[in-house]
């Protein structure tokens, strides 16, 4: 089931409105919104495109193939996978997704290079030490890099997901995520969703994540 979205032009108000705030927060580093479109229907994406996005995130291989053969061909949009992947799925989805942002352990690495050879990857590190969220643990993600390297994978950055609760309670990971971008120089550091994207943007996030801040509450699963 999907949830209807409200009109374009709210959600391109809510753009806008974000847009002001990464620039407040962070004036001197651009910092691009993905729009999460999971549990919305293909108009999602439309009225994201038409504010002005082109990155679009989601996290279910079976949704994710009915709603892009639901949208016209827009060789502008960029499609990034950001949910928990099973080896069996990449397989459908290569074509459609441009970026495998929850890479987080050798079978998957193996998998997306032998599918999709030269695939652009960030590694996801887990920040919360639940393991239902998924990633590798921040010390095994330098190894990980390695490995996708040398799987000809092109690894543009790092992606992590918060702890429930506060914000704050998220600062320390993104904070440990962007010294290891760093010492890894990777550009790319995907932090920040609804509930903690100020925190993300000011510890150094280059892209925030989010969907709800968009297009209201989603369906339960
Ligand atoms: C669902 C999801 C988001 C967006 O969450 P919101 O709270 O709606 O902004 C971002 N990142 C990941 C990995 C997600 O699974």
């Amino acid at each position: 089931m999907t949830s209807p979205i409200p009109d374009p032009a709210l959600v391109a108000e809510r753009v806008a409105a974000l847009h002001e705030r990464i620039r407040s927060l962070s004036p001197d580093h651009p910092v691009r919104i993905m729009a999460v479109t999971k549990g919305f229907g293909p108009d999602a994406v439309s009225a994201a495109r038409a504010a002005g996005l082109h990155l679009v995130g989601e996290n279910y291989a079976q949704e994710i193939v009915a709603k892009a053969a639901e949208l016209p061909a827009d060789p502008g949009l960029e499609w990034h996978f950001l949910g928990r992947l099973q080896r069996n799925k990449v397989r459908s989805l290569v074509g459609i997704i441009r970026v495998w942002q929850s890479v987080d352990r050798s079978e998957l690495i193996d998998e997306i290079a032998k599918r999709s050879p030269g695939a652009r990857v960030f590694i996801q590190a887990n920040l919360s030490g639940e393991a239902q969220k998924g990633g590798a643990p921040l010390a095994d993600v330098p190894r990980l890099v390695d490995e996708a390297r040398a799987r000809g994978l092109a690894v543009e950055g790092l992606m992590g997901v918060g702890p429930e609760g506060p914000a704050e309670l998220s600062r320390p990971g993104f904070r440990a995520l962007v010294a290891l971008a760093d010492q890894l120089a990777l550009r790319e550091r995907s932090i920040g969703m609804t509930s903690d994207l100020d925190v993300a943007v000011q510890e150094g996030s280059t892209m925030i994540r989010v969907g709800s801040a968009l297009f209201g509450p989603r369906p339960a699963r």
